[in-house]
């Protein structure tokens, strides 16, 4: 690639919605620096080891500091990565070890510490043997950091990235994105990253356009060029035209983020005049605020494993959850929570369970796990129907995949009630039990199913892995993890034709509900009840006001012919 005016166009994967225009900044990371390596006396072992606690303490304050800004700009997933970076500072293995072996070695400070974490991450590879490309690369960036506190001038500095810019490299760390200023970059392009990667996440969560695989070695010769970086559709243009950077421009402004500025109708009519109800997705209590900003009437899935992340199970039991629950529920007020239960284990291996299973996406997950570890889930469903009283809840039931399983988790909640009420509690009587719709057994056997269920709500990320047969968080399958497969909108029309023919309330809340290429489809399919990360709410319903129903209904027939 040459430094001529010429405009190219690049095809990579899109990652994180929205467009951005700017100079190109080519970072090099993860170069090779040399780490000093010397011997100790006896007598100098106590202030290495007291500048490897200090090197620790500043990481800490960095990392704190770094997830007071993020939780503050209420980028929640993005804090939540940083969580499990300052939990893993707490590593005996980074702790403990480190200084014994600064004793016994005799050797400075960093070059024990250099040897111990390649040795950490060699075992962190076997250990995770799934899932080794993200977690890696936050092990890796941590131990970074802790690098850079021991040896200050060695690793790259922030000042070094120009503002304004498209950053480009060919792997990024996930705080490298969580700490920049979103004015300081517009956008991220890199030859490695999935669209779960962690990196992704915090882009998403940050509002960063983000666009993956692309070769990213011939970048470097043009840092400094304009850049477009079209993170809808995935495109990279190299030396935009004019003409394109006109039209780049005009596309921008119709995307609306946060720019409300009278309160917003609750239900959002389409052109036709058909009613949609967007709700919310949510994975923490801050972005309640926000919801009752924007009007949202329901929380069509709270994913409670995200109120426990980096917990151990230990640690939560049935009184102090019961008191977060019951938080949430005074915080949501007229707000209705679909309420989900713990949704753990395969790509979720959460509160520290360490579970390990030849095939964790097929193995003991959701509802499953929950089944099998009953103080678990009994400890869960008591304080969540405690916290019922206190707001409008509904329960919901992740990866139900037949009739039988639904029939004995119901028995067992029922159970609950029963004992709850024996112990003296004032339980609300009857409580909706609805169901993610996530299996493809689910789908098929719906004519069955709904008969259990009080509503519905269909998990597009789950039941796209499982009916093409992709894993979803795997980098190397997303270009073929098609959420809107023609097998896909047909499940989808299956169980939603089913749902309204028993009169159970459909809705859907998969990734697929955030993105608005996808919205007039689904209206199209018949959903009317769409659940989506708070911070694309304005923008589904601004989409949802310009789709007519009828026309959508014609083109759905001619993609399912
Ligand atoms: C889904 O599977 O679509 C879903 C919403 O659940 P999660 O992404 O939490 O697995
Ligand atoms: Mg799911």
């Amino acid at each position: 690639m040459t430094k001529s005016n010429e405009e190219i166009h690049i095809q990579g994967v899109p990652i994180a919605d929205g467009i951005a225009i700017g100079a190109l900044h080519f970072l090099k990371i993860n170069e090779q620096f040399s780490i000093p390596e010397f011997s100790i006396t006896f007598d100098q072992v106590s202030g290495e080891i007291d500048r490897y606690r200090k090197a620790l303490v500043s990481s800490r304050e960095e990392l704190e500091k770094l997830q007071f800004l993020l939780y503050y700009e209420g980028s929640n997933e993005a804090a939540q990565i940083i969580e499990s970076h300052i939990k893993m500072l707490e590593d005996p293995l980074i702790t403990i070890e480190i200084e014994e072996k600064i004793g016994a070695m005799l050797k400075n400070t960093e070059s024990v510490f250099h040897h111990a974490m390649n040795d950490y991450k060699k075992l962190f590879i076997n250990i995770n043997k799934r899932d080794v490309n993200c977690s890696l690369l936050d092990v890796q960036d941590l131990l970074d950091r802790i690098l850079k506190h021991l040896l200050p001038n060695s690793c790259i500095n922030d000042e070094s990235i120009p503002s304004h810019c498209i950053l480009s490299a060919r792997e990024l760390f996930p705080t490298a994105i969580a700490r920049v200023s979103t004015n300081h970059i517009r956008a991220i392009v890199t030859e490695i990253g999935g669209m779960t990667s962690h990196i992704a996440i915090i882009a998403r969560s940050r509002r960063i356009p983000y666009v993956s695989n692309i070769d990213v070695n011939s970048l470097e010769k043009i840092s400094g060029v304009n850049v477009i970086i079209d993170g809808n559709s995935g495109k990279m243009i190299i030396n935009p035209q004019t003409e394109t950077v006109k039209w780049y421009k005009r596309e921008k402004k119709e995307i609306v983020y946060h720019l409300i500025n009278e309160k917003p109708k609750r239900i959002t009519c389409t052109s036709d005049g058909v009613e949609i109800d967007v709700q919310a997705n949510l994975d923490s209590l801050y972005d309640l605020k926000l919801l009752k900003e924007y009007n949202v009437g329901a929380i069509g899935l709270l994913r409670s494993e995200f109120l426990y992340l980096q917990k151990e199970t230990q640690s939560f039991n049935e009184e102090e959850q019961f008191v977060l629950y019951k938080r949430l529920m005074q915080l949501a007020g007229n707000i209705e929570v679909s309420f989900r239960v713990f949704d753990v284990g395969s790509d979720k291996n959460y509160f520290k369970l360490n579970l390990v299973e030849p095939n964790p996406a097929l193995g003991c997950r959701s509802i499953r796990f929950l089944m099998k570890h009953k103080e678990i889930f009994a400890s869960q469903i008591r304080a969540i129907l405690r916290a019922a009283n206190f707001g409008k809840l509904k329960l919901l039931l992740p990866l139900i995949s037949d009739v039988e399983e639904l029939k004995q988790a119901k028995e067992f909640i029922y159970l609950q009630i029963k004992q709850l009420k024996k112990d003296g509690h004032i339980i609300k009587d009857s409580i909706q039990i609805g169901c993610m719709v996530e299996a493809p057994s689910f789908v098929i056997m719906c004519d069955q199913i709904i008969k259990e269920c009080d509503f519905l709500s269909i998990g597009t990320n789950d039941l796209t892995q499982y009916t093409l047969a992709i894993d979803r968080s795997n980098p190397q399958t997303c270009d073929i993890y098609t959420p809107l497969h023609p097998s896909i909108i047909r499940m989808i029309k299956q169980i939603t034709e089913e749902a309204d023919r028993q009169n159970v309330p459909i809705g859907i809340c998969g990734e697929v509900a955030s993105n608005q290429h996808f919205t007039p489809t689904l209206i199209g399919i018949g959903l009317r009840k769409i659940s989506c990360a708070a911070r694309f709410i304005p923008m589904i319903r601004k989409v949802i006001e310009n789709v007519n129903v009828r026309d959508e209904e014609i083109k759905l027939k001619s993609i399912l012919r």
